[in-house]
C-alpha cells in the first residue's frame, strides 16, 4: 500500500491573514509531502509493515530495527500533519462548541483557563514538536507535548486537537516569534471537527483504532 498526501479542505490562501499562503504551501506540499514520500520509500521492501497509519504508529516498537527510526519520524510526520490539517478551518467560530465546551470547562476550570495552559505549553516547549489536547484512558482531557514527530497515541492517549510548533510551521512569517503564531492559531481552529472527535471517543471507547485520519 502507498501512503498518500491528503488534500486540504481549503486553499493555501484560505487561512489568511492568520496563516499565510506561502507557509501553508511549503508546509503541506513541501514538508508533509516529503514525509509521505520518505515513508513510502522506507517501507517499499517491507510490505508487511505497510499498515494503516494509526496502526503503524501504535506499533513502532515492533518495526524492524534497521528501519524503525525512519518509520517513526516519517509515519509520525505524516499522521500528525494529517490530523493538524483537519482541525484548521477558514470558518472558525473561535470557541469550543456544543458539549465540548462543558467538557473543557469541567477539565480545566474554564475555556480561558484551557487556552492559557495550552498556550503556556506551546511557548515553553523547547525545540521541534507538537502540543496536544488529548484524552487519557479515564477520558480526562490533558495538555501534552511531544518532541520531533512523536505521537501521544504511543502513550495510550487520544488526540483531540494539535498544534505544530516546528519552526517550519511559522518561521517564514513570524521568524522566532512563536507567540504571534500561537495568537493566530486560535483564529483558525475547527471546533466542529474537534467536537466530532470528542463525541467519537466518548462513543467508541478507548482504542487505537479510533484514531481515524
Ligand atoms: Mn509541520
Amino acid at each position: 500500500m502507498q501512503y498518500v498526501l491528503p488534500n486540504l479542505q481549503f486553499s493555501y490562501a484560505a487561512l489568511e491573514p492568520w496563516i499565510d499562503s506561502l507557509t501553508m504551501k511549503v508546509h503541506h506540499n513541501g514538508h508533509h509531502k516529503a514525509y509521505v514520500d520518505k515513508l513510502n520509500k522506507t517501507l517499499a521492501d517491507h510490505p508487511k509493515w505497510q499498515l494503516p497509519i494509526d496502526v503503524l504508529i501504535s506499533q513502532i516498537d515492533r518495526v524492524p530495527k534497521e528501519i524503525r527510526a525512519d518509520v517513526k519520524n516519517n509515519a509520525g510526520g505524516h499522521a500528525n500533519h494529517t490530523l493538524f490539517w483537519t482541525i484548521l478551518t477558514p470558518k472558525s467560530q473561535q470557541l469550543a462548541s456544543g458539549n465540548l465546551t462543558a467538557a473543557i470547562a469541567s477539565n480545566f476550570g474554564s475555556f480561558e483557563a484551557f487556552r492559557e495552559q495550552f498556550s503556556e505549553a506551546a511557548l515553553d516547549h523547547f525545540s521541534n514538536g507538537w502540543v496536544w489536547l488529548a484524552v487519557d484512558a479515564n477520558r480526562r482531557m490533558i495538555i501534552h507535548t511531544t518532541k520531533d514527530h512523536d505521537t501521544p497515541i504511543s502513550e495510550g492517549l487520544q488526540p483531540l486537537l494539535v498544534l505544530d510548533i516546528w519552526e517550519h510551521a511559522y518561521y517564514l512569517k513570524h521568524q522566532n516569534r512563536r507567540a504571534e503564531y500561537l495568537f493566530n492559531f486560535w483564529h483558525v481552529l475547527n471546533w466542529d471537527e474537534i467536537e466530532k472527535r470528542w463525541d467519537q471517543i466518548k462513543t467508541w471507547g478507548h482504542t487505537n483504532r479510533e484514531w481515524q485520519i
